[in-house]
């Protein structure tokens, strides 16, 4: 059983309508989706016919297909054996969930700019956002955790990433020693991955707690503050979170109009059933407006639950 706590702060917060499928996410064991790498890797059906020698036969996904990402599910039971093709050891192909797709997509970096991914490892998002941008530009990629680090670099290194420079570093001093010089920043905040937990792997949510909950805020509240320092006026911030607790959500993107000037929410059009606009009210507290234009994507059978705000400076 999941925490009845975080339960019931689950379903004051979830949609009606959305409420069964998302609280049935839980126990599913759903599909796992990958991307195949566009960087130097063979045509798709050189390596889905590859695949197919595996037994692995994937369904492309219509609406990441449609927005140039080459993504693809099959059942769950067949994630050992897809993580062991050759395809994924010699980085054709990246295991991801489809929602830590959506913030690259939504980011849109353009070929010759500078990104900032201020909290990078293991790297599943600096690989798309290269991928993005055909390798060109310059992509700075911060992580402080020695060990995660180490494997963000193996990753870039093995998906053919050429315009990404890793650094050792907490992203909270990255805006005061580099403030005002990014086009884009991807913020994929450390959280308490509220949407990885699973009724059937205690391990996923044993450590949870509304004080953890509160950690991962604190935290978050200097992150962001970071990353808005260190964008250029007219830049684009994505924060996003894999949580559901509005603290490291709408309250996150509420400090930060808050505290700083020229703040603007960008609005998302994802199209998706299961994505709704920001809360702008918590435990009877009114927050600011705009974070209506923010997005929770509600977790499905084939979606992951997520938080995604786009932040423009003025
Ligand atoms: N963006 C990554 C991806 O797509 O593969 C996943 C990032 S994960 C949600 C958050 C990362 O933030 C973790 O690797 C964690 O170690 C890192 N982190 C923790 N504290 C941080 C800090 N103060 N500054 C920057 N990153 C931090």
């Amino acid at each position: 059983m999941l925490p009845a706590e975080f339960l019931s702060r689950f379903a004051s917060t979830c949609p009606p309508d959305l409420l069964n499928d998302a609280l049935a996410s839980f126990a599913a064991k759903e599909a796992v989706a990958f991307r195949i790498n566009r960087l130097g890797a063979p045509a798709a059906e050189v390596v889905l016919a590859e695949l197919a020698t595996h037994g692995i036969e994937p369904q492309p996904v219509a609406w990441a297909q449609a927005a140039g990402i080459w993504a693809y599910t099959c059942p769950q039971e067949q994630r050992e054996a897809l993580t062991y093709t050759p395809a994924a050891g010699n980085g054709t192909i990246y295991i991801q969930s489809l929602s830590s797709m959506l913030a690259p997509l939504l980011l849109a970096p353009q070929g010759e700019e500078w990104v900032l991914d201020l909290a990078a490892a293991p790297g599943g998002k600096t690989i798309l956002l290269a991928e993005m941008m055909n390798n060109g530009g310059k992509i700075s990629a911060v992580e402080p955790v020695s060990a995660r680090y180490h494997r963000l670099k193996a990753n870039l290194a093995r998906m053919g990433v050429g315009n990404t420079q890793t650094y050792l570093k907490d992203g909270r001093v990255v805006g005061s020693l580099k403030p005002d010089c990014f086009d884009r920043v991807m913020l994929d905040a450390p959280c308490s991955s509220e949407s990885r937990f699973k009724t059937w792997d205690a391990a996923s949510h044993e450590h949870w707690s509304p004080a953890k909950v509160s950690e991962c805020a604190k935290k978050q509240k200097r992150l962001i503050l970071s990353a808005f320092d260190a964008l250029k006026p007219g830049g684009v911030l994505m924060y996003c979170t894999c949580s559901f607790a509005p603290e490291e959500n709408e309250l996150i993107v509420d400090h930060l109009l808050k505290k700083r000037e020229g703040v603007r929410l960008l609005p998302i059009a994802l199209g998706l059933p299961n994505s709704r606009p920001g809360l702008t009210a918590w435990k009877g507290k009114l927050l600011a407006a705009a974070c209506a234009e923010t997005r929770r994507v509600w977790p499905t059978g084939e979606m992951d639950g997520f938080y995604l705000a786009l932040i423009g400076k003025e």
